[in-house]
């Protein structure tokens, strides 16, 4: 069974968006977000950025209830190569705590690239994302 969206707009705050005439910074909410779980309320105009990002938690029905980023306050998406882990700023330590913490610890385990940004910044990434990191470095020099 496919899941949905439901309440849960954490993605319209963490993300930013960086369509023309709709920009906003990550850990900002869009000014089109109804925070109080009415969704988006231009729906049916919203940027193509908007309209192609599905999380993981929607993604994968397998994953637990409590990682709704709604919930765990952390969106993980997948983006240049790597997890990206989206830490709702008015919830720093959401990441270091169960479940997204047990989550982390689970896919390093099994050596996939996991990266953890508040804001825009990069606060922490695990062994596997920091090798592809410096191999793009080392790529451009
Ligand atoms: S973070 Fe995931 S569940 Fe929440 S609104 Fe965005 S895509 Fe939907
Ligand atoms: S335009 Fe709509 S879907 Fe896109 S970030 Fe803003 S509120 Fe969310």
């Amino acid at each position: 069974m496919s899941r949905e969206c439901g309440d849960c707009t954490l993605c319209c705050k963490v993300l930013g968006i960086e369509a023309e005439g709709f920009a906003s910074a990550q850990g900002e909410w869009c000014v089109h977000c109804d925070k109080a779980g009415g969704g988006c309320r231009i729906y049916d105009t919203r940027p193509e950025e908007c309209d192609l990002f599905s999380c993981l938690w929607l993604q994968q029905p397998e994953l637990p209830e409590e990682l709704k980023p709604s919930r765990c306050r952390v969106v993980i998406g997948w983006y240049d190569d790597m997890f990206y882990l989206y830490v709702d700023p008015g919830r720093r330590d959401a990441w270091q705590r169960a479940p997204v913490k047990d989550w982390i610890q689970a896919a390093t385990s099994q050596g996939a690239p996991v990266a953890v940004s508040i804001n825009g910044k990069v606060v922490w990434a695990n062994d596997s994302a920091r090798r592809i990191v410096a191999a793009r470095g080392a790529g451009q020099g």
